[in-house]
């Protein structure tokens, strides 16, 4: 048995999985949801969700992919464009990325919505105080007081001077009902997921078929870099972007390699 054999995934710290492990990403990712679990943030099927990403992760190498990474400077480029950007946080979302969700928010003038598809009161006041605790200052979704129309109940509520009325939205690991009811209200939909052929990446404006981990952090830097960029080059990096062609290519490179 090696060393990194004895890693199993119940460490305590996500400061004793070594660096140059060759699964580091997939261990740390695994760790934060295990503890976002303990912390009342995740629902035990985000741990599911997780699994499905994480293979699909496995085929694509670990690695931003340049379509990708076109993808998230597309992605950069909208909500620096947007009139009223909003990034949705899920239970997954807040415990792999919660600091790069507030820089991302940040650096794009965006608000924070939390959006659960298991909705409770608990799980919601949770997230708000991981956010929080991660420096975000002001935390919609608590008031709930508009609907998606087209959707149940519980998953329909947003609010209204949030996603509501959002022009851009950023819908990282969101299940496919809700993005096609977003896209059917009109807004523009940037989705991170890994897997090309679910359904809420292909009804995306912008799929972006990446690990969250490592887009966040990546529409961040383009957004910094594009942050005294104008208009016109904004419109440009945007109607460059070729969504199919994004799916693609993501698709190409997992099921044959490159
Ligand atoms: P549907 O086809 O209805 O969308 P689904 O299999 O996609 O079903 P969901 O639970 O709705 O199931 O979605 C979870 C999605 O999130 C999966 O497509 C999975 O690949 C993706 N995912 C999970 N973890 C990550 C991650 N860390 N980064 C990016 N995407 C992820
Ligand atoms: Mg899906």
């Amino acid at each position: 048995m090696s060393d990194y054999d004895t890693v199993s995934a119940d460490v305590e710290r996500e400061e004793e999985i070594p660096e140059d492990h060759p699964r580091y990403q997939d261990l740390l990712t695994r760790h934060r949801i295990e503890n976002g679990v303990e912390k009342g943030i995740t629902h035990l099927q985000g741990m599911h969700a997780e699994g499905r990403g994480s293979a699909f992760d496995y085929l694509l190498g670990e690695e931003t992919i340049p379509s990708a990474d076109a993808a998230e400077r597309a992605g950069a480029a909208h909500l620096l464009l947007a009139d009223r950007p909003v990034l949705s946080i899920n239970g997954n979302v807040a415990a792999l990325v919660p600091g790069e969700m507030v820089d991302l928010a940040d650096a794009t003038d965006a608000d924070l919505e939390i959006n659960l598809f298991n909705r409770t009161p608990e799980r919601m006041q949770a997230i708000a105080d991981h956010l929080s605790e991660h420096g975000a200052e002001d935390v919609r979704g608590l008031e709930a007081d508009a609907r998606i129309p087209n959707l149940d109940h519980e998953r329909a509520k947003v609010d209204e001077d949030g996603i509501y009325s959002a022009d851009v939205v950023l819908v990282p690991l969101e299940d496919g009902d809700r993005a096609e009811a977003l896209a059917e209200m009109g807004k523009t939909e940037i989705v991170v997921d890994l897997n090309p052929l679910s359904r809420s990446p292909r009804v995306a404006d912008v799929p972006i078929v990446d690990n969250i981990i490592r887009a966040v952090p990546n529409v961040t830097d383009h957004a910094r870099e594009l942050a005294d960029a104008d208009e016109e080059t904004l419109q440009e990096i945007v109607a460059e972007f070729d969504r199919e062609q994004a799916l693609e290519a993501a698709e190409e490179r997992i099921r044959d390699g490159f």
